[in-house]
């Protein structure tokens, strides 16, 4: 017999959206030379590390050089001096009390949001926003939840939740039961967000259909108005049926320096096929344990630092910076008469295209009008289709040069 694959894999759409981006860039660049393209596709920082990060990351490099201080494999969950930090800053001050053994600390909120998956099982009928951060949706695929991808680009057995500007960017609860929902916000990509009542609402329809959230918050620290939940934790009730993921990435620039963390409280329950009521949190650590060594010591001394009042204070400038960014993305396109949504709470600006034009319609007439590169919104799910993402992670020179190139073209 030969040996067999995961025939899951052949379900996967194969052109990966930024793969076709980059290719078109590239043609155009070939066929342009001179052309002063500038890139506000990227969902990565620019800016580099907070100054307070660095000192602490050389630091723990050089203790790793001398016996005394050497540091071998640490707790595969992390350790304690960052978890407490984490409970003590990011989640204290808004009246949520964690235990060091119900936070994660890995390398990513990438892996850790695909990996969650593996704890549960695979008759669960998954939900996602749509647009969605294709993570959640090829993680479930890989695993055999989906079935194959219809005519329509959606998924046979997975419940597409729509968020378009018809609905205010907030998910309606499903119809059908659902045992597994991913939501993000702030939202990647449409840069909007839930407010507490709408978060409310997901936490309820979880608690009463013993359902799970799975809550990504990698953009929590953009959130600049007043009555947006940071966590989920601040739901009443949230604890019994969400698990939250935090990055380092997109608040501390660490996307190549990689840590995260993962918040599964003890009162999370999953059920047997018995219908006994079974605890989440035992099992990811068995999962961790088992697959993940953990993240490297100078990495993790690294994240403490961004928890000091150095570090606080460098990462407040880089977000402000972004954020002004993104006013002025917003301001440029509302004065041309688009469309906007996001750019508030968010470093995503979320763009209608204009009448007659969908998403790659607009990619490409930016891109040969005006040199500018953004994400055709049906990259990211169906509903993303007639939606165009801008990011504001770039500098305020070529953000106010990329606005006065559009503003001038005929939309
Ligand atoms: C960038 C991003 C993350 C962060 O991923 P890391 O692996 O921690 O870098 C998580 N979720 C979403 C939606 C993101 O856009």
């Amino acid at each position: 017999m030969p040996v067999k694959i995961n025939e899951n894999y052949l379900l996967l759409k194969s052109s990966y959206i930024f793969a076709e981006i980059n290719q078109k860039v590239n043609k155009f660049q070939e066929e342009n030379p001179d052309a002063p393209i500038i890139r506000m596709g990227i969902g990565d920082v620019t800016r580099p590390l907070p100054q307070a990060v660095i000192k602490e990351f050389h630091k723990a490099v050089d203790e790793m050089g001398q016996s005394e201080t050497f540091m071998g494999y640490g707790p595969e969950q992390g350790y304690s001096f960052l978890i407490k930090d984490i409970i003590e800053n990011d989640f204290r001050p808004r009246g949520i009390e964690l235990s060091e053994d119900e936070v994660f600390v890995s390398d990513g909120a990438k892996c850790d949001t695909g990996n969650i998956q593996e704890i549960f099982g695979l008759d669960n009928v998954v939900a996602v926003t749509d647009p969605v951060y294709p993570v959640y949706v090829e993680t479930n695929v890989m695993a055999g939840r989906t079935g194959p991808m219809g005519e329509d680009g959606r998924y046979e057995k997975l419940v597409y939740l729509p968020c378009t500007a018809e609905n205010d960017f907030v998910p309606e609860l499903p119809s059908e039961p659902v045992d597994l929902i991913y939501l993000c916000f702030p939202n990647n990509p449409t840069g909007t967000t839930l407010n507490k009542d709408q978060m409310a609402t997901w936490v309820n329809y979880a608690r009463k259909n013993k359902a799970i959230i799975l809550f990504d918050a990698a953009y929590e620290s953009y959130i600049t108005e007043e009555d947006i939940p940071h966590s989920i934790y601040e739901i009443e009730g949230a604890k019994e049926v969400a698990i939250e993921f935090r990055s380092f990435s997109k608040n501390a620039g660490f996307t190549g320096t990689r840590c995260a963390y993962t918040v599964v409280p003890k009162e999370l329950m999953g059920y047997d096929e018995e219908g006994n009521a079974q605890a989440i949190n035992p099992l990811w650590n068995r999962r961790q344990t088992t697959k993940f060594n953990g993240v490297s010591y100078p990495i993790q001394k690294a994240a403490q630092a961004v928890y000091s009042d150095e570090g606080q204070k460098e990462i407040a400038e880089s977000i402000s910076y972004y954020m002004k960014n993104a006013a002025i993305i917003r301001e440029s396109l509302i004065e041309i008469g688009l469309n906007v949504y996001g750019g508030i709470n968010s470093p995503y600006i979320w763009v209608k295209t204009p009448e007659g034009m969908d998403s790659w319609g607009f990619f490409d007439l930016l891109l040969t009008e005006a040199n500018v590169v953004g994400t055709p919104g049906v990259g990211f799910g169906p509903s993303g289709e007639g939606y165009f993402r801008i990011t504001a992670f770039n500098t305020l020179e070529n953000t106010k040069e990329a606005m006065d190139r559009i503003s001038k073209l005929s939309i």
